[in-house]
């Protein structure tokens, strides 16, 4: 009988074109590469120069979503009076050329299934168990929600699978993230992340694939899988995965691009493999109990920096080593926030539900519900950017956008917007803003910018309050 393996090690072994030496790393094939117009530029050069064809199209697609427009109407409605306006549309127009020329399919501006790649991945049944995927974004790892080895590699590694469909790779180590118990009514996927990065720091996961594990993961849905999944890269993780169960094939059963018939049969037949066995073994293990997690909230300029919403900011002298210490301060400097005060109450400027992280149907129900018969607070830009063109019509069938629109928020179309603020959306130097994305350094929403990240219930609970607030207040749950 073979030796016990975990999920990682599985997926690994059967990836493996060539294994690791002693001086080489090992040779993965790759299943899916997904494309978007910012890092994949300059990979279609490099294979243009030197006269490469794409090895697998049928393996590889391509969205629009880091530059685009989410104004109503997109490019058309909007002036491309600007020099950096034209330089996004010339982005986008060079990603439609590349995929024309290589026989990539795009999914471009106008085409209903458009939208974040991290996104459109999962909803078209692209991303399946067992699979290796990748991206130009570090955020790839949402895709190991559904038991895929998902990574983000860089410019020049997505020429190498598109020339050969194959990527060299060192070999990580296992961390076992196990969340017990059962999360309280008011905490979500988002708070349980957050939470994780700050135990682990943003480089506590460093060489490490995590599997996530435990009650609280297993009764989570594949979209709440993805959050988590999404941010592992946060806490430094090379990936983050979710061993494949019922609600994993509930959820890809009949999209477009999952197996049909008798191929669907098998597949999950394949699939229920794809677990760690009983007495294998991880590199660590970190366990949290998820029964006494509260919302969690950012208050500093990377994701472990983070907290309960009810606690006051940490004073930097209580944290780690010296290093640790600096940061704090140099973050608390930038943030405007005080040590020892607590977060709750603090006025905010903006409010963006929107990203990979929280974009789909069942976050924009979570800030609706927290929204639906209220005004959001005078003073406060709110902007509702949903993940895809397909979480967008979702959320009109179901009457969201008009609860947005009705209480004050701004309905976009799709794309990372205010994420990476590569579009024009941003905040203006010094505003202070509740964002449900995955990053909050300096500047990431806009120069001079301020980023919390929370939860889409936390940012509805101050959308409509004006300032931090604990969304269980609202949701007249217990406290
Ligand atoms: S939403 Fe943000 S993190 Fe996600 S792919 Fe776009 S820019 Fe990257």
């Amino acid at each position: 009988m073979s030796a016990p393996k975990t999920l990682f090690e599985k997926l690994w072994e059967r990836h493996l074109v060539r294994p690791q030496t002693e001086s080489t790393p090992a040779v993965l094939y790759i299943d899916l590469q997904l494309v978007h117009e910012v890092t994949s530029a300059q990979a279609f050069t490099e294979l243009r120069n030197r006269g490469l064809k794409v090895r697998a199209p049928q393996r590889t697609i391509a969205t629009m979503d880091h530059s685009t427009p989410t104004t109503p109407g997109g490019f058309k409605a909007m002036p491309v009076l600007d020099q950096s306006a034209q330089s996004r549309k010339a982005q986008l127009d060079q990603l439609a050329k590349n995929c024309e020329e290589f026989g990539i399919p795009l999914l471009a501006l106008g085409d209903k299934r458009q939208g974040i790649v991290h996104v459109i991945g999962p909803e078209l049944g692209l991303t399946q168990p067992g699979m290796t995927v990748v991206c130009g974004d570090s955020h790839t790892s949402t895709h190991g929600a559904f038991g895929a080895l998902a990574f983000g590699i860089g410019t020049s590694q997505v020429a190498h699978v598109l020339a050969s469909q194959c990527l060299l790779q060192t070999r990580p180590k296992t961390l076992e993230v196990r969340v017990d118990g059962t999360l309280r009514a008011g905490v979500s996927a988002k708070d349980v992340i957050l939470a994780v990065c700050t135990r682990l720091g943003v480089g506590g996961a460093t060489g490490h694939v995590i599997e996530y594990t435990g009650s609280v993961i297993r009764a989570l849905s594949m979209e709440e899988r993805m959050t988590v999944c999404n941010m592992s890269i946060e806490a430094g993780a090379r990936a983050g995965m979710i061993a494949p169960d019922e609600t994993t094939f509930e959820y890809l059963k009949g999209r477009p691009h999952a197996p049909k018939g008798a191929e669907w049969d098998a597949a999950v037949a394949d699939w229920q493999t794809l677990r760690t066995d009983e007495g294998a073994t991880y590199d660590q293990t970190i366990v949290i109990d998820g029964s006494a997690l509260e919302p969690w909230i950012t208050y500093g300029t990377n994701p472990g920096m983070g907290m309960s919403i009810n606690q006051p900011v940490p004073d930097p002298d209580s944290l780690g080593d010296r290093s640790e210490r600096d940061s704090a301060v140099k973050a608390l400097k930038y943030m405007g926030l005080t040590a020892g005060k607590k977060l709750a109450g603090t006025p905010v400027d903006v409010v963006f539900f929107g990203s990979c992280t929280n974009a789909r149907i069942s976050d924009l129900r979570d800030a609706a519900q927290v929204l639906r018969g209220r005004h959001v607070a005078p003073n406060v830009r709110v902007l509702v950017v949903p993940g895809s063109q397909q979480v967008k019509r979702q959320a009109e069938a179901e009457g969201l956008d008009v609860i947005f629109k009705e209480a004050g928020a701004e309905w976009r179309e799709a794309g990372c917007s205010m994420c990476i603020a590569m579009n024009g959306d941003q905040l203006r130097p010094g505003q202070l803003a509740v964002s449900t994305s995955n990053r909050n350094f300096e500047g990431r929403q806009g120069s001079g910018g301020r980023t919390l990240l929370a939860s889409p219930l936390t940012a509805a609970a101050a959308a409509v309050t004006g300032v931090i607030t604990d969304p269980r207040t609202l949701l007249e749950v217990a406290v």
